[in-house]
């Protein structure tokens, strides 16, 4: 099963990139789309650790408080 997936496989990722940008974010922590983040007006919050997360309580690992 592990050979089959190798040889999916795509090795041309460049052409992606512009398309990554666009991609919808997720939390960090708790992986909800950036559509349903709460923090600063759907924004999120930034950590010190560089990642966005949906809202402070994920990124002090305190617990989403989105829901
Ligand atoms: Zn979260
Ligand atoms: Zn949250």
């Amino acid at each position: 099963m592990l050979d089959e997936m190798d040889l999916t496989v795509d090795p041309t990722t460049e052409a992606a990139d512009e398309l990554s940008i666009r991609e919808t974010r997720l939390c960090a922590g708790c992986g909800r789309p950036e559509s349903h983040w709460r923090e600063n007006d759907g924004a999120g919050y930034l950590a010190n650790d560089g990642h966005t997360y949906c809202c402070r309580g994920c990124a002090d690992q305190t617990g989403c408080t989105c829901g």
